[in-house]
């Protein structure tokens, strides 16, 4: 047989023919090397000792026990098996059967092997869709752990069995299979790394001693490639970083009369942390490096002030300044806000918004241009092609998470080397902003506003609503405001849109004729919503009937008392920010998330987690613990990449050390020139197609 190489065709492995070597190209896997660094996702535990009662969500595992119930009905479509051990019994569930009858051979008291995923429903563990055999004659098991590859499209059978012959392959001596390590010899000392060849001869063929550590991803073989695939993030966050150091920024002037000027005109101090958060932004756009910055401050921390000072440094040192923010409404507000306060002061502000008339349009765009306005704040609009500036030296991106990479990149594009700040009452948790923001400076409003009083929070049940509309009632009365939201069901927009309407005249006849009630929602135009916020900002509307349009940035502090009907469908961290909307003014306010008979319990009590705490981040944390770690939706939109074996909250400890690492190797060698980090820079440069930006 020819010798084989690392770059050997995989079509040479033993078992491998043309139809599934296509299968591995189209994961870019092409030859043997790449074939041996495929690694398992994760195991399958086949101990034969493994009891129901110590079964884990999440785990894959397969056990034998006795069958205690089988219940079929094609009607309903429950199928249901009901297994035992002298631990304890677990429902195998199903929803469609693998065949027509598929359940005859089983009855009660046959033993079974069981296979699969363990999941949790309704606060138990059961299988869903198990591959379920029955245990032959004289079948013995013994004690393995099965690796469980990535899908392809071919079957797992057939996949151990080519890496098998690959490891074969690979520790015949005949072959010169060698790999290439990524790491230098430095990093993999200080950082306990393994090397690349002992990793891969057992993170496939995993020793059943080490069981209990394969299966918590706790072996040293698991860490390196984990550590891997976290310092790749990392070391694209590092380049970006160092990148934006190295560019040579616009200079701007401290503007302290100024400041102080604007200052004078709020009838509030500044809190310390807006000071301080503020002292680091002037401190930055008055350098000689470009600024790339995170405000992050939990909702209500006022950092639409820290954001205007910033623009007043800027427009006052000659400059142009612009503020993007995701929807209309808050577009106008904004711009209420900073139009009168810059106006004292001599700068002109402009709104660019898509329902801005042409006329007025074709103006602000030729005043940009000119720079003739120094300031200017808008919607997505702002990005199209016929927007210019003159000299834009700051670009600041308010509620960042609602706008995609490429959005923030191209508001970027049109300045040179602008100055860059976004804003976000940010629902990521601590511990993982540094995967997600970890090339931004970060400023945090860690301290509310003084004389906030907390928000009061009741999670109930929606039998009691009677007595809500009561309350609303006595606090209208006694002249504040009420939101009332109806949440947004996914895919079908029509649908929200009937809830709300339908709720809107259900509520009319609830409340008294001279309550004045509007409906907010986000079909209507951009000019219908403005006279809405308009209204109900200057009181003449009462209760803000609305879906979720209202959830980001809106400030009415008049308005005290926030209900939110089906509480159970937002995340945790939605429900904070629409919270956020109150609390705003003087006045004590109110919160009350209301469930529906049709939710579960726990999404019940998970609502409840809101009546203790205020703390955005400790809410994004819990959210994202009780809804585990496979739910990442949020975390995607912000740029996060997916990863193969990683997992930001189980392994945050390798997370950490593969950034401090990522950032050491560039600190040394910001462009990977040096002999030492060739192997790593190619290797970088593959994995980087994963990154968004
Ligand atoms: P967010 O951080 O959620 O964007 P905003 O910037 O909208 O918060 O500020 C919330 C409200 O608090 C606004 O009405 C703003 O005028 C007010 N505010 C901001 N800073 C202070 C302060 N230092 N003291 C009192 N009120 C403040
Ligand atoms: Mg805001």
């Amino acid at each position: 047989m020819a010798k084989l190489y690392a770059d050997t065709n995989l079509q040479y492995v033993k078992g491998v023919g043309p139809k599934t070597a296509e299968a591995f190209y189209e994961k870019s896997i092409t030859n043997l090397e790449e074939l041996l660094q495929f690694y398992p996702r994760t195991y399958e535990d086949n101990r034969i000792a493994t009891k129901i009662t110590s079964l884990k969500p999440g785990s894959r595992v397969s056990l034998i026990a006795e069958i205690y119930s089988v219940t079929s009905n094609s009607h309903s479509r429950r199928h249901e098996l009901v297994i035992q051990d002298n631990t304890g019994r677990i429902s195998c569930s199903f929803f469609r059967l693998p065949y027509k009858g598929y359940f005859t051979q089983f009855q009660r008291g046959f033993k079974i092997k069981v296979s699969g995923t363990v999941s949790l429903y309704r606060g138990k563990i059961q299988f869903n869709h198990p591959q379920l055999s029955l245990l032959k004659k004289g079948e013995v098991l013994k004690d393995k752990l099965i690796s469980v590859y990535p899908e392809l499209n071919i079957s797992a059978i057939k996949i151990q069995k080519i890496m098998n012959s690959a490891l074969e392959a690979f520790n015949n001596k005949e072959n010169s299979i060698a790999l290439k390590e990524v790491f230098p010899l430095w990093l993999r000392k200080q950082f306990n790394i393994l090397g690349l060849e002992e990793t891969l001869l057992n993170i496939h063929q995993p020793n059943i001693k080490e069981a209990e550590s394969f299966l918590n991803f706790k072996t040293s073989y698991q860490k390196r490639i984990i550590f891997e695939e976290f310092f790749y993030l990392q070391l694209h966050l590092a380049l970006k970083k160092y990148g934006f150091m190295e560019k040579e920024a616009i200079s701007m002037e401290k503007q302290p009369s100024l400041i102080s000027r604007f200052l004078k005109a709020l009838d509030f101090q500044l809190t310390d942390a807006q000071i301080l958060a503020f002292k680091e932004i002037e401190s930055d756009l008055c350098g000689t490096k470009v600024m790339h910055r995170l405000l992050q401050g939990d909702v209500g921390s006022g950092k639409t002030l820290v954001a205007l000072l910033s623009v007043l440094t800027v427009i006052a040192s000659g400059y142009q300044a612009v503020l993007m923010v995701p929807t209309e409404v808050l577009a106008k507000q904004h711009f209420k806000t900073a139009f009168s306060m810059l106006e004292n002061l001599g700068f002109k502000t402009a709104l660019l918004t898509g329902s801005i008339k042409a006329k007025e349009k074709k103006q602000i765009l030729e005043d940009l241009a000119s720079g003739e306005i120094p300031f200017c704040i808008g919607t997505h609009a702002l990005i199209q092609d016929a927007v210019e500036f003159k000299n834009l030296a700051l670009v600041l991106v308010d509620e960042q998470h609602r706008f995609g990479v490429g959005q923030r990149n191209k508001l970027h594009l049109k300045g040179s080397n602008p100055h860059f700040l976004v804003m976000t009452a940010t629902p990521i948790p601590r511990t993982l902003s540094m995967t997600v923001y970890g090339d931004l400076d970060t400023s945090v409003l860690n301290e509310k506003p003084k004389g906030r009083q907390p928000i009061i929070t009741r999670a109930i049940y929606e039998n009691k609503k009677d007595k809500v509309w009561e309350f609303v009632l006595k606090q209208i009365t006694q002249g504040r405001q009420a939101y009332i939201i109806y949440p947004l069901v996914e895919d079908s927009e029509k649908l929200d849109l009937q809830n709300v309407t339908d709720a809107y005249e259900k509520l009319k006849n609830i409340f008294p004729k001279d309550v004045k009630l509007a409906l907010l929602h986000g079909r209507m135009k951009a000019e219908e919503k403005d006279v809405i916020m308009e209204e109900f900002k200057n009181k003449s509307i009462d209760i803000l009937i609305s879906t979720t349009v209202i959830e980001v940035g809106i400030d009415v502090p008049n308005a005290n008392i926030i209900v939110v009907e089906n509480a159970e469908r937002f995340g945790l961290a939605q429900l904070h920010q629409l919270r956020g909307r109150v609390g705003r003014g003087i006045h004590k306010s109110y919160c009350v998330l209301i469930s529906s008979f049709k939710s579960s319990k726990e999404s019940f009590e998970r609502t409840r987690i809101l009546e203790n705490s205020d703390d955005g981040f400790f809410i994004a944390e819990e959210d994202l613990s009780l809804r585990g770690p496979g739910d990442l939706s949020g975390l995607r939109q912000s740029g996060l990449p997916e990863f193969k074996m990683a997992n930001i909250f189980r392994d945050v400890v390798i997370l950490k050390e593969a950034r401090q690492a990522a950032f050491e190797v560039i600190k040394k060698d910001p462009s990977l020139e040096s002999l030492d980090n060739q192997n790593l820079k190619l290797a970088y440069k593959k994995y980087s197609k994963n990154f968004l930006a």
